[in-house]
């Protein structure tokens, strides 16, 4: 049965989706057969995998729709380990068109409960909102990732965050947990990421990833190429800190031991059908 994580938080631009994206790539890289599904009508996580959004044939708001069982509109990747079910700008309307549907806050879990059982993880790119795509999303996953950007708000909304998540383990889904808070765009030179990372520590304590993603220009190119940065730039720091934030992900769940070997690039490069990955 896999484990879904969502990755939330509500603040826009904070790097959910590159984490998403390159989150999901790790852990197929490390051989964890891993589905990514897009909740964001903005489809960043769907263009930032290479697929087009205007000839999509299916999204994520079929599911919602009720036309279309998850498993039809999952997509393979150029990674064999990692598929993904896209989204489209559809899903705006579904906020609205399910008002008053019993039910609506546990669609996503009962889609993703058909295809559970054929994947390690399945990550969810959750829209900066905490609306009824979101709450789908808690209702659905067994932990939340939360990326927070280095930066003066960076703690402002957190706690509405973390209201959120106590009234949905108090109704939805009593045993959602919290698998990591995550710092993005982190700058060690600059004094203010140092205290945001102070301020968030004395919060969620051990649930801070060790793990901290860079900001780093690869990071922010390889989705115009379509690509994860592990196969855009395999060696850069921005792939590298993802590799490095699945690792960590994968020992704290008991899947990898501290002494594991690291991965090697050449499996990588197996998983591609064409073309030169590091060129
Ligand atoms: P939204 O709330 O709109 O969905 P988001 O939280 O998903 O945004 P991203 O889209 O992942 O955030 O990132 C916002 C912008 O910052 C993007 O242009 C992305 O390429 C860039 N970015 C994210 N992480 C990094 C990084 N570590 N280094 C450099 N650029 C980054
Ligand atoms: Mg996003």
């Amino acid at each position: 049965m896999a484990k879904t994580i969502a990755v939330v938080n509500q603040k826009g631009g904070v790097g959910k989706t590159t984490t998403s994206v390159n989150l999901a790539a790790s852990l197929a890289f490390h051989d964890q057969k891993v589905l990514l599904i897009d909740l964001d009508p903005q489809g960043n996580a769907t263009s930032g995998l290479g697929f087009d959004k205007r000839s999509l044939e299916g999204s994520i708001y079929d599911a919602f729709a009720g036309k279309t069982a998850i498993a039809d509109l999952v997509k393979p990747t150029a990674m064999e380990f990692l598929d993904a079910v896209p989204s489209s700008i559809d899903l705006i309307g579904a906020e609205i068109e399910l008002v008053g549907v019993e039910g609506r806050e546990m669609i996503l879990k009962n889609a993703i409960a058909q295809v559970a059982d054929r994947y390690k993880y399945i990550v969810l790119d959750c829209p900066p909102s905490l609306g009824l795509l979101t709450v789908n999303a808690l209702s659905a996953a067994d932990t939340v990732l939360i990326p927070i950007q280095c930066e003066f708000y960076a703690m402002e909304g957190l706690s509405q965050l973390s209201d959120t998540i106590s009234r949905v383990r108090q109704t939805l889904n009593p045993s959602l947990d919290i698998e990591g808070v995550l710092f993005t765009m982190y700058d060690s030179r600059i004094k203010l990421a140092n205290d945001v990372v102070d301020e968030v520590k004395k919060v969620y304590r051990e649930k801070v990833f060790h793990t901290m993603i860079p900001r780093n220009v690869r990071l922010a190119e390889s989705p115009s190429f379509g690509k994860p940065a592990l196969l855009y730039d395999f060696t850069s720091r921005g792939a590298q800190s993802y590799i490095n934030l699945s690792r960590e992900l994968l020992i704290r769940n008991g899947i990898l031991s501290e002494s594991s070997p690291a991965q090697q690039t050449a499996e990588v490069l197996g998983s591609v059908p064409s073309g030169g990955v590091l060129s």
